[in-house]
């Protein structure tokens, strides 16, 4: 079925662009230069500081930063109290961390189908996976719209779970006039470098709920407290601290936090170009008849993280497969996101098949994650679009 590459031409450009790619200005650099010759490279004062600019810019009442979007997930299921036999239901379309946080707890994920039109996790599947064990939901914002909020809410007053939000891809976009970040009982964040917000490695968890922040600090670092009224002994001496739960090192450093406040500082400017991007991208996309794009959950002002088309396999004569290579021979180089979490070896090894989620499934089999970034001129989307509109007529059926 698949024609051999396009004859003869020149590719839409000479020099490689990537699906995404960081923005680092001189006030970034200043900023992480400034933590070296001060006097805490780590547990110093910029780590209260950058908590602090995150709980201004989402809205939530307590950030607490930490080494990555992963830790930040393991620390939010922890503070669910997710243990030995729990379940924590999420969605297979997401990177594999959103649902091996309920594995390292010693619970098991339970992957619900997504929604047709906006791949988001379903509610309606979701409320079908919901047992007496149900802990917790990890719902992920995909591709940096909002989740239906409102029905995970309702349904988290029906059954009493913990909601969590993987907010990894979500930084800057609101939900109904809320920003994201003060919606779920906590919302996870990733300053990995392809996200919105750049900290080199970075993650934090946001909470409204004191109790839940309380358990996030213990859980950052190894379960330890230095507060005298969390204590269970009787400090013998100013040096006294106590560990009362057993958890990893999680926490981040003060160069690593100035790097995200300074980013933190731009985020408007961020998301004020990713939309107009995204604008440019659905305008030239929706009309193309061998395209499928992502649409908006209702209620949802979105800054995008990925930009993913759909190939309608009905209307072009190659698959996934060779659709991205020929991107990459016009220098045009696509990932994918995500494969399914249950399909990798070590959740077959656990006793997950094929077939559980067929929508999701069918989604993957068609997806293509094209460059979508902030620092990336009105050229290179050009070039995106030309190589997109290229291909789509060259396979056209
Ligand atoms: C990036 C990402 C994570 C993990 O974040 P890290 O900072 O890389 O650990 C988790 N969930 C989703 C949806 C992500 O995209």
């Amino acid at each position: 079925m698949n024609k051999p590459a396009i004859e003869g031409g020149e590719p839409v450009r000479s020099n490689k662009i990537y699906y995404s790619h960081q923005y680092i200005d001189d006030a970034d650099v200043e900023a992480v230069v400034r933590v070296l010759r001060g006097d805490y490279l780590t547990c110093g004062p910029q780590i209260e500081e950058t908590e602090r600019r995150l709980c201004e810019v989402t809205g939530a009442r307590y950030a607490v930063l930490c080494s990555s979007g992963t830790s930040a997930l393991h620390m939010a299921c922890m503070a669910a109290g997710v243990g030995e036999g729990d379940e924590v239901i999420t969605t297979p379309i997401t990177f594999a961390a959103s649902a091996n946080c309920a594995l390292y707890c010693g619970g098991r994920p339970v992957f619900a189908d997504i929604d047709e039109k906006t791949w988001q996790l379903d509610p309606a599947c979701v409320e079908e996976k919901i047992t007496e064990r149900t802990k917790a939901v990890v719902a992920v914002d995909f591709g940096g719209q909002s989740v239906d909020h409102d029905r995970f809410l309702a349904l988290r007053e029906k059954y009493g779970f913990v909601y969590i939000e993987d907010g990894a891809h979500v930084i800057g976009s609101s939900y109904k006039g809320r920003k994201s970040g003060s919606i779920a009982d906590m919302t996870t964040l990733s300053f990995h470098p392809v996200k919105t917000i750049c900290g080199g490695e970075g993650g934090a968890v946001l909470t409204d709920n004191e109790a839940f922040y309380q358990r996030l600090l213990l859980y950052r670092s190894h379960g330890i407290t230095r507060d005298p009224s969390r204590m269970e002994h009787v400090p013998d001496g100013p040096w006294y601290y106590e560990q009362v739960a057993l958890a990893p090192n999680y926490r981040i450093t003060d160069m690593q936090a100035a790097l995200i406040a300074s980013q933190l500082d731009k985020l408007d400017r961020f998301a004020a170009r990713k939309k107009m991007l995204r604008k440019k991208y659905d305008e030239a996309f929706s009309e193309i008849p061998q395209l499928i794009v992502q649409r908006e959950t209702e209620g949802s002002d979105s800054v995008r993280h990925l930009y993913i088309l759909r190939l309608n396999p009905e209307k072009l004569s190659i698959d996934r497969a060779r659709f991205f290579e020929a991107m990459g021979e016009e220098n045009i180089v696509c990932n994918v996101h995500y494969i399914p979490t249950y399909w990798f070896p070590y959740y077959e090894k656990l006793g997950y098949a094929r077939g559980l989620c067929p929508r999701a499934e069918r989604l993957y089999e068609h997806m293509i994650t094209i460059p979508f970034y902030y620092a990336m001129t009105d050229e290179d989307a050009d070039d995106v679009i030309r190589a997109v509109q290229k291909l789509c007529k060259y396979y056209a059926v």
